[in-house]
Parts: structure tokens; sequence; C-alpha cells
């Protein structure tokens, strides 16, 4: 959470931090501010409450001068989204500037201590005390880099800070402590540096980037960039390259980033398959699974872990692994498992799923099996981050930078990720022969293809937005497969649409939910042809009894089915393991049709950032 950049060289510094907050605002969109260094030393604050264009407005075309500065868009925590509380926050004597992502834990004993030495706050922020701490060390003797480290020393909790000061005009100092929202350093071509909290404020810049890991620090100044840890010691990092083009962080010719990110999924999933499969013999090549394949024999369980959509992707994972290669498997959100004590050991192999690289519960779910023994692979959207450094091995999901804070295209990569990974361990284990693995891949081949004809025609979508844009409750009913898809679902509909909606086991309807049925709940019934597609019919029957308006996705040519539906959405022939896939697209076009027809900001839903940094 919170967005954060900070840029130090020749050129004007608040373009590039302005321009930097608007590719960083899925992070936070409660305030927006940025410091730049006056004349003088003196640094200059400008911050408004609300979405970046009010601090734009409100700097009327006049942008400060200054060539070095910070910047943060903010996803409050501690103290409302008022003008006081955005950041950056200075001290009461106007010598420290900083911007925060994370919770100080300990700030009301710091505070405390700090007012007792006369130090005067102006916002309820926790944020604010880290100002006043490195000021209380800033001195000749102390300058700005070493009291930075001083002060970090006594936050407690996950954070990541930058700051700057008027002693020292030209650096910028960063921290990292635990697994807070990252910080990622590049550097321009014009003797600039730059950090940003994520990477499409830094790729306009370059593709060469260096990710701080927790308790490391970074010094910035005349172009250049230093790495030390929290101790003091320098430490030498080896830069990341990004195979993404910054040009995907704009929006094209659509209306919102999601769309178009619905819209480059067949493009992605290409990505995801190149070099992965051959598509003339229909093998499977993962190379990045190296250090497990070669012990994939010894795996006795898999634990699929994730947060949110990452979960649902988890949960089709742990079903694709049972299924194709017949090893038990489980899957829990991540922020359960880290605290319920779960049973590991060097049998049990953790299967991670985590865009971003950065979600607090996963790397902490993460560290816990490190500790205990586990064996992990990680799947990830970017190279380099830290789920990326705890984990085995990474499956990379390249998806391209994903900009809407509801996930799509990362959500269907991290499918033929997961896809991937189960053949592979099907075909290792000798669990799947060799037709089965021409069958099962060369379904694959045929995605791209598949998912660029849905999307040729959107009417329908805009078509259910009129008929159901102004009910306040949906249910999503699926079974087997459909079931991790009909979670995906609701929760796509509340994130961008915010009209409640549950996601259940088909199953489980008449345990509860079937209460809730009338002739004003619209059921989305996810009943593609497959071998529970029957058992879908009796479900959907039993909703038509009691006069609920039936969304059937179902399987192209399936009139019985489209008969019992009031609305259906149909998806192409395929096989049951390439369902998932293919109902994913409904799935995101029922939810930003119907957010759009609502009038509401699908790209920024309210009270949500993309990347979650605290717990
Ligand atoms: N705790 C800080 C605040 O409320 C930063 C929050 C965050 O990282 O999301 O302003």
């Amino acid at each position: 959470m919170c967005g954060i950049i900070g840029y130090t060289g020749n050129k004007q510094a608040a373009p590039i931090l302005l321009n930097g907050l608007e590719s960083l605002t899925y992070r936070g969109y409660d305030s927006a501010g940025i410091a730049v260094m006056g004349p003088g030393g003196l640094p200059q604050v400008y911050k408004k409450t609300g979405k970046l264009e009010n601090l734009t407005a409100s700097l009327n075309g006049n942008m400060p001068g200054g060539s070095t500065g910070i910047g943060h868009t903010r996803w409050a925590t501690h103290g409302g989204p008022t003008d006081a509380n955005a950041h950056p926050h200075m001290d009461c004597r106007g010598e420290v500037v900083v911007v925060h992502n994370g919770i100080v834990e300990n700030y009301i004993a710091l505070k405390r201590e700090l007012v007792a030495e006369g130090h005067e706050f102006s916002s309820q922020t926790d944020s604010e005390c880290i100002s006043h701490l490195i000021e209380r060390y800033l001195d000749d003797e102390f300058p700005l880099e070493e009291s930075v480290r001083l002060a970090a020393r006594e936050i407690r909790g996950a954070n990541a800070v930058v700051a700057f000061s008027g002693r020292e005009p030209d650096r910028i100092v960063g921290f990292r402590l635990g697994n807070a929202g990252g910080i990622v350093v590049g550097k321009d071509d014009e003797g600039g540096a730059i950090l940003s909290s994520d990477l499409p404020a830094l790729l306009p810049y370059g593709r060469e980037v260096i990710y701080l890991s927790g308790g490391e620090m970074v010094s910035m100044a005349h172009g250049d960039a230093a790495f030390s840890t929290l101790e003091g010691d320098p430490i030498e990092k080896k830069s990341v390259h990004i195979p993404y083009s910054p040009l995907s962080a704009s929006r094209g010719g659509y209306k919102h980033f999601m769309h178009k990110e619905i819209h480059e999924q067949p493009e992605s999933v290409i990505n995801a398959l190149k070099g992965r499969i051959s598509f003339d013999d229909l093998t499977v090549n993962l190379d990045e699974i190296a250090n497990t394949a070669a012990s994939v024999d010894e795996i006795k369980r898999v634990m699929f872990i994730g947060m949110g959509t990452s979960l649902h992707a988890a949960m089709l994972g742990r079903q694709w692994m049972e299924t194709l290669a017949r090893i038990p498997c489980e899957y829990d959100n991540s922020s359960e498992f880290r605290y319920r004590n779960p049973v590991l050991d060097e049998g049990t192999l953790v299967v991670s799923v985590c865009q971003s690289g950065e979600t607090v519960d996963t790397l902490a779910a993460m560290e816990l099996a490190a500790e205990r023994g586990a064996s992990q692979v990680t799947l990830c959207n970017y190279p380099g981050t830290q789920t990326t450094r705890i984990a085995d091995d990474t499956l990379l999901v390249r998806a391209g930078l994903e900009i809407g804070v509801a996930a799509s295209k990362t959500f269907m990569s991290s499918l033929v990720a997961l896809y991937l990974l189960a053949v592979e361990f099907g075909v290792r284990r000798g669990v799947l022969g060799e037709e089965a693995r021409r069958e099962l891949i060369g379904e694959l081949v045929r995605l791209p293809d598949l998912l660029g004809k849905m999307l040729l025609d959107e009417d329908r979508y805009m078509e259910i937005a009129r008929r159901y844009g102004r009910r306040s409750d949906f249910l999503y009913l699926g079974r087997g497969l459909g079931f991790p898809l009909a979670m995906e679902g609701a929760l796509k509909l509340k994130e961008i649409s915010y009209i409640h909606a549950e996601g259940y086991p088909a199953g489980e309807m008449k345990h509860g939910p079937i209460s809730l049925i009338d002739r004003q709940m619209p059921v989305v019934a996810i009943a593609p042809r497959d071998s529970l597609r029957d058992k879908m019919l009796s479900n959907i029957n039993e909703v038509k009894a009691r006069d609920g308006q039936i969304v059937g996705i179902i399987t192209e040519g399936d009139e019985e089915l489209a008969q019992r539906s009031d609305f259906t959405i149909a998806i192409p022939q395929a096989s049951e393991a390439l369902n998932p896939f293919l109902v994913s697209i409904p799935m995101q076009l029922i939810a930003y049709h119907l957010a759009v027809h609502r009038g509401c900001d699908v790209d920024q839903p309210r009270n949500l950032a993309k990347t979650v940094t605290v717990e």
C-alpha cells in the first residue's frame, strides 16, 4: 500500500515525481503529496487530500523548481485522509521530510518520548514520528544517512521509509524494515537516481533495477546509489533486468486500465507459454523450477497459498495438481496459514501465488515455511521481488505490468503457470503418459485464440449490466473447478461495482444461501460442459423453482441449460481442464460492465490498493 517516489539528479524533480505518482496511484489514493528541495536548502511540501488530480490542481501549473524531491500517494492506516495527515511529513524544525509505507507499531511510545523532548506534531499519523526521530539525531557528527540509520533501529514493524533534508540538499535516503512494501532503485541516462515502491514509476527511466531487502538502506546523490545494511556495512547489490515495456503503463485507447488488461490476456498467455512448451511436440519444459524438479518424487504434499485473487488461482492450482499429478494437496489463505501453526516438513512443497511479490501475509507465510524446512515454488509477475528471494524456485507469470487495482491478466497468467506446473509434475512422476500430456498441452495451445474470440463482442455483458445494474446482491455458484471461479467472480463484482456478492460451492447452496433466493437475486451459475454439468443443472432447477434469476455460464450449444437460464454467456467448447481459463473472461467482464454501468471508478475502487503491504 502507499506509493513512494524519490528523485535526485539534474532535472526538475516535481514533474518526475508527479508522473511517478500517477503511475503508482493503484497503491493508494487517499491523498497525494510531494516535497522538493527549495532554494537555500528549504524543503517545500505540497499535499492534498483525495486523488492526485487534487494535488495537481492545487499547484495550478506552478511546478516548484528544485532537482531533488520525494512524493507519496497514501492508503491511510493511522489518521483519516486529511491534508494534515497526507505525506510527506516534516519534523517541527523543518529539517527532515519523510514519506512512509507501513505501520510504525511503537509509534505511540515514540511520539510520547518525542513530545516530552519538545517535538510538536501536526498530524495523527504514525509516519510523522519518523521525521522527528531522524531530526533528533541530525547534526555534524551524524549526517543524514547515519541519522536515518539510527532512527530506523528504533522503529518496530514492517516499514519502508524515504527521507531527505536541507542539510544535504542533493541526497535521498531510503530503508526497508521487514516485509513492508518494496523500494526499487533505478537510474536514468542523464545523471539522475530514482527510487519507487514499484516498477511502473521506474520503467520510463530504464529497465535495470535494484530491489531493497528488509534491513537494507540506499543513499542516492549525484546520480549514484550506494547500498548498506542498517548496521552500516556497505553491500554490493545486483541489478535485475525487467522485461516489461513502460508503454504498458498507459491506457492506450481504453477507458480503463482494467479493460485494457482484460483484452491483453491472449497476449499474456502467449508470453506465459513462450519457451515453456514446444508447440511442435507438445512437451513442457520448466527450467525455472530445477531445484524443485530435482526432488519431485520426494514431495508428499503440496500446500497452495495466496490472498484475494491469487488465493483463487491457488485453489485452481490445487485441483490441477491433485488431478494431474496425483499428489495430496491443500490450499489456504496466507494470513490464516501463517498463524495456524501448520504442519510442514521437508516432504511439503509450498506453492505461493503472489503477483506483486510483496504481499505481507504471503511473505510471512513463506518465511514460516522456509523455517520449517518445506521447499517452495512461488508465482510472481516481477523478477527480483521479495517472494522470489525466499522461494527455491520462481515461476514468473509474465503478464506484463498490471495497473488496474482489480487483478485480471495476472490471474489468467497465474493459471497458465499453475497448469504447466501440474502437467510438469504429472509427467515427471509418471502419472501422465505421452498421450495425456499431448492432449493437455494441445488444449493450452488453443487458449490465446479462444480468449481472443471471446473478447470480440461485449454486447451481452452490457445487456447484463442494463438488466441487473440496480440489484444489490448476487450469488455465484460453481462446482469443482467452477467453485474457485465463483469466488473470483463474486470478488471482482464486490471490488469494482460495490454490489454485494457471495461465491459458493453449488452443493452448499441448500445449506443456507438458498434462503436468500428470490426474484431480486441474480444467480451466476458456472455450468460449462464438464463432469459436474448435470449436478449444476439440478442446482439451477432448484434456483428456478424459487423464482431466482439465472445467469448461466454455459458451453456453446448447450440448449438445455440455455433454456433453463434467464440469460446466458456461452464459452467455446473445450476440455474440462481448460474451462477455468475461459470462464475467467465472463467473471471479469460481468463485473467490469456492471461497474461501468453504475458509474464506479473501475481502476481505483474505494478503500482498495493493489499491493497489500500491511496486515
Ligand atoms: N501508516 C501510514 C499512514 O497511515 C502509511 C500507510 C501505508 O503504508 O499504507 O499514513
